[in-house]
């Protein structure tokens, strides 16, 4: 498979489905992150496991572990799914990343040897994990042409994260590049949802 098959894809599978993806950003406040996502409320509108992406809802990009605001927030989250119910599906499943979850949430699963977001099968493997119909999986993610197009082509369900952990002191090229990227993403879908 060609190395950015996963991006050619992001870009016919996001036309296809451009006018939800126009619609998961107008419903979305402009101040969404996972601190502000309450499990009990997610638990309550059906969700039954969770794949998060890393970079941008856990962590600034490159970081090989996760804020602690969000590791306080995955034991909250742990407490109402289950770690057996919490899942990474990131496009850079690290060997840091995979070290330090082994040893704090060992019950925490990475998942890879998958095509990369938007192709569903990370999704379609954490249904088979979790024994999780599609429907009650939650993807969260910060980026609408990877994650949110993955879970709407699964038929799972994406949570966009619109304001993401950003460390442009730390990774100041990578963190440009993907505020540009976001941004253009947002302006292309705010108005393709009329196409
Ligand atoms: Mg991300």
């Amino acid at each position: 498979m060609l190395p950015f098959a996963h991006v050619l894809a992001g870009f016919t599978l996001g036309f296809t489905f451009r006018k939800e993806l126009g619609r998961i950003l107008r419903e979305t406040p402009s101040c969404s992150s996972i601190t502000g996502l309450a499990p009990e409320h997610l638990a309550a509108v059906g969700i039954t496991a969770l794949a998060l992406d890393f970079d941008g809802v856990l962590a600034p990009h490159g970081f090989p572990e996760p804020l602690p605001e969000a590791r306080e927030w995955l034991i909250r989250c742990s407490t109402v799914f289950g770690t057996d119910r919490i899942f990474i599906l990131s496009n850079k499943p690290t060997e840091a990343r995979r070290i330090w979850f082994r040893n704090h949430f060992p019950e925490i699963r990475f998942i890879s040897g998958v095509r990369k977001k938007p192709y569903p099968d990370g999704l379609h493997k954490v249904g088979e994990l979790a024994h999780a119909p599609l429907s009650a999986i939650l993807m969260v993610d910060d980026r609408l042409l990877t994650g949110c197009l993955a879970a709407l082509t699964a038929g799972a369900r994406p949570l966009y994260i619109r304001s993401p952990y950003r460390s442009f002191r730390h990774r100041p090229l990578a963190e440009t590049f993907f505020m540009l990227l976001r941004a253009g993403e947002r302006f292309f879908f705010k108005g393709a949802s009329r196409l």
